[in-house]
């Protein structure tokens, strides 16, 4: 870009003086009725928004890139720019264009970012969306998250990276803010909506200043968080950035709230990816346990449920308060008639946001209307509720019929989008505004006999007063019968079969009718902002009552869940047990046509390790897994997916299942395996529920089950944790009787021919084979393969022996063996046939499996 102001255009100085001010955003230039963009802006958004690039004149010497987009159309754009994590600073024209001597003044109104939105259309209802920022003190990070769409602000601090990435995984922000220099920036390289802020911006003085300012209050005790202070730096740049973007107050960030990890049932970030709990394995929401679970009647209240299943709760008192409710919506039925109540509340919270940001709606305000309307009866539907363990809620939900009153009175029933063209306001609410619009309408009528009047006197059938917004009103005759018009007419405008004339009359009543018309606009608008200021002043409460409602929302919705997918009330004890009946995978029954066979589970203070065997396919993972989602339903309070289930004090959850290769990472499988690995043998306790699947599998098969063993030795004899281990090595099925607190479990499969059913239930006992050449048939390897494989098995089984496990050694490691034989194997000459590229993923991966197998048992 060329530096040299001087030699562009006055309107191009304009611009690139408004550009300096947001160097790294996008500047949306408003020329009339459209958004340009010059120079690289121009570039990327046409790359972006796959728009045209086109150039404009020439400025320095130089033609300008510049694109473009209609203004009527720019939400379109925006959604799509924030959603590739962009910023739009939206520059305005200010000036009145008539009275302006060189270019119409302009300036940035508003800077829309991914994470700040509040807009309705840039956002998606059901998720919530946030801005974050991480700081590092050279000790601790500092972590806190703001929610400008309902003013959520937390803030927490930890000391591993690991939690910052748990932390990251959990909230999701859309944008992220991170000091100039920090030193931990591998971690957040592959986010979106990454901003780099001056170091001074997390500066610890001002962000306790610049709190206490924005809650009015001297000093930041009341909210606990007065010790936490690398948590609070990250907090003052948040305040700060949302501040800068925003422009306007933000009274609806009246507090901020510290949380601490040992409050929750702490997982990280390959646990939440592994349970599927908001987002599948593909990165897609189906087949997830949130699917399964949110059935709520609002936004707030979906938006609410996810958080909690991402943030289990170890508060005894709350969760035991939140079982009592949904079980007493449950009993008495109370949650189906809540659930239009509920519906005709909506996103309460969302629309009080934008209140507090002066940027509601016509529309928002007819959905508070509809809100508030519908609290009475909600009301009375819990008061007939017993036990009164609803009566905090509906306390908390209160009643505002001043307000509805208010609102019903000053908004029309179906409002238009926005307040500028008027018609918002009801007929009746200002005697002002209807002495305005009556006297507008009056001059309407006026202007109606006129144009009868004037047709009769001058014969004219053609004649018509028309209006536009560049000549006002005018009396339009047709061209063949211009001769025929009075001498007062005076003559406006000529056009192709039309002659357009003004007469005094009408010039007068032209002025009364704009007059009303704008300055009914000007007090209707004025009438707009008052109903904003009453409003507002009810926000706090108005604030508890959204929250109140988004928790009623989960309540009602877990008790029509419990009740439609039959699932229990789980006793939470200080006992060390998991103990379930008849327990089930809540994604998977939901998705099977078959019928799921439910399957129990005992761990205790003597039984906290299952060594869980057999076939693939045979239901390990899935038994694993629904263990987790039980004990984490449990956990956000939920009825769970089983007959009964009784569960002891749970404080994380630890998963290391499946191989996924982080290609993105550049770490290989097994590095990923032995990382996951690592965090849980560091972190795990005797209350920690740890399911590991398969570990051991990336490498060789003896450092594998050496891995395995030793992996198994720490959890079920050092860290006492509740253990289920899924495993291939059948040598790690004699742990049970080498150690105590070990015990075996299988899944068991029925052989038949050659083929295999599998039963899915789980049976005390190790499993007697594996059944992998079965499970490869299944899969579809070619006959001749399995045929020689079923051949070699015979032979291995008959010469020699697996390597047997010796107590709590490690096995001995041998050198890496051949295949099968020393002779060339036929198997080897027959591999060399099969087509890689016609083999499926899974068709490959079993027929490794199957050679792993055979070599270990070589
Ligand atoms: P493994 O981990 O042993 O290879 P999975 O747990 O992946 O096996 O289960 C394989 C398939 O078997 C699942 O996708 C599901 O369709 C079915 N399945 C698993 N458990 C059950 C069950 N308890 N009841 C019915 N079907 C089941």
């Amino acid at each position: 870009m060329n530096q040299d102001k001087t030699q562009h255009t006055p309107m191009m100085q304009q611009y690139l003086a408004l550009k300096a001010q947001h160097p790294d955003i996008l500047l949306f230039y408003r020329m009339g009725d459209f958004y340009e963009l010059f120079y690289d802006d121009a570039k990327k958004a046409s790359r972006l928004l796959d728009i045209s690039l086109t150039k404009r004149g020439q400025s320095a010497g130089t033609p300008i890139p510049m694109a473009g987009v209609p203004y009527h159309a720019v939400e379109n754009y925006l959604a799509r720019l924030v959603q590739l994590g962009e910023s739009v600073a939206i520059c305005e024209q200010i000036g009145d264009p008539a009275t302006s001597k060189g270019p119409v003044e302009r300036q940035v109104v508003r800077i829309v970012t991914p994470g700040t939105l509040s807009d309705e259309a840039l956002l998606n209802e059901r998720q919530d969306n946030c801005l974050a920022a991480v700081y590092h003190d050279g000790q601790q990070f500092g972590y806190g998250i703001i929610d400008v769409s309902t003013g959520r602000f937390v803030v927490n601090q930890f000391g591993k990276e690991e939690d910052l990435i748990a932390e990251l995984q959990r909230t999701q922000p859309a944008e992220l803010l991170y000091p100039e220099g920090f030193g931990w920036f591998h971690l957040l390289e592959q986010r979106k909506g990454l901003r780099r802020r001056p170091e001074w911006e997390f500066d610890l003085g001002t962000a306790r200043h610049l709190l206490c300012q924005q809650f009015g209050t001297r000093d930041l005790v009341g909210f606990g968080v007065e010790q936490s202070a690398t948590a609070l730096c990250a907090a003052g740049c948040l305040l700060q950035y949302v501040k800068d973007t925003q422009r306007t107050a933000l009274p609806h960030i009246s507090g901020i709230r510290l949380e601490r990890s040992q409050d929750m049932v702490i997982m990280d970030a390959a646990t939440r990816r592994n349970l599927e709990l908001t987002l599948n394995l593909s990165g897609t929401q189906d087949n997830t346990l949130a699917e399964v679970l949110d059935n709520t009647a609002t936004p707030m209240g979906s938006r609410l449920l996810k958080r909690w299943i991402h943030q289990p709760s170890r508060d005894r008192q709350e969760l035991t308060a939140r079982q009592d409710m949904i079980a007493t919506l449950m009993e008495q039925g109370r949650h189906e008639g809540l659930r239009p109540l509920l519906r005709q509340v909506g996103d309460l919270e969302r629309v009080l946001a934008r209140l507090a940001l002066r940027s509601a709606r016509p529309r928002d305000l007819s959905r508070l209307r509809a809100a508030l309307q519908a609290l009475p009866e909600l009301q009375e539907l819990l008061a007939e509720c017993s036990p009164g363990c609803l009566d905090p809620l509906a306390e908390g939900i209160g009643q505002f019929p001043e307000l509805a009153d208010l609102l019903e009175r000053a908004i029309i029933d179906n409002p238009p989008v926005v307040v500028r063209d008027g018609g918002v306001i009801r007929d009746g609410f200002s005697p002002e505004l209807d002495e305005l619009r009556e006297l507008a309408a009056g001059a309407h009528r006026y202007l109606e006999e006129l144009e009868a009047r004037e047709k009769a006197a001058t014969g004219i059938h053609t004649l018509k007063v028309a209006y536009n917004r560049v000549h006002g009103f005018y009396i339009e005759v047709s061209r063949a019968s211009a001769h025929q018009v009075p001498v007062h007419y005076v003559r406006r405008q000529t056009l192709k079969n039309n002659e357009r004339y003004i007469i005094p009359e009408l010039k007068e009543y032209e002025d009364k009718v704009l007059n009303a018309q704008s300055k009914g606009l000007a007090l209707e608008k004025k009438l707009y902002e008052a109903l904003l200021d009453r409003l507002l002043e009810q926000l706090a409460p108005l604030q508890r009552s959204a929250g109140s409602l988004a928790r009623l929302d989960v309540f009602a919705n877990l008790a029509e869940r419990a009740e439609s997918l039959d699932y229990c009330r789980p006793e939470l004890t200080d006992d060390e047990v998991i103990e379930i009946e008849e327990g089930r995978h809540p994604v998977v029954e939901q998705v099977m046509s078959e019928p799921f066979i439910a399957n129990p589970l005992s761990l205790s203070e003597n039984r906290k390790m299952l060594v869980i065997t057999g076939p693939n396919m045979g239901g390990k993972s899935t038994y694993m897994r629904q263990t987790a989602l039980i004990v984490l339903l449990a956990y956000i309070g939920s009825f769970v997916p089983a007959q009964k289930a009784r569960i002891g004090r749970v404080d994380r959850i630890f998963t290391r299942i499946g191989a996924s290769d982080d290609l993105a990472s550049g770490r290989s499988t097994f590095m990923v395996e032995m990382t996951e690995t690592a965090n849980i043998l560091n972190n795990a306790s005797r209350h920690s529920l740890v399911l590991m699947d398969e570990i051991g599998r990336g490498t060789s098969t003896y450092d594998g089950l050496a891995l395995a063993w030793a992996c198994a030795d720490a959890l079920a004899n050092r860290l006492h944790a509740y253990t289920l281990f899924a495993t291939h090595y059948f040598e790690l099925t004699e742990l049970a009787g080498l150690w105590p607190r070990v015990a075996n479990v299988h899944l068991d499969a029925v052989e038949h021919q050659d083929g295999i059913a599998f039963m899915h239930a789980v049976q005390e006992g190790a499993a007697s084979r594996s059944y992998g050449l079965q499970v490869a048939a299944l899969a579809g390897v070619p006959r001749p393969v399995l045929t020689l494989a079923r051949q070699k098995l015979a032979e291995l089984e008959q010469g020699h022996q697996p390597p047997a496990a010796k107590g709590r050694q490690k096995p001995e490691v041998q050198p890496s063996l051949p295949l099968f034989d020393a002779e060339p194997d036929p198997a080897l000459a027959l591999l060399d046939d099969v087509q890689p590229d016609e083999l499926s993923p899974r068709q490959a991966l079993e027929l490794l499996y199957q050679l792993k197998q055979a070599r270990r048992e070589a």
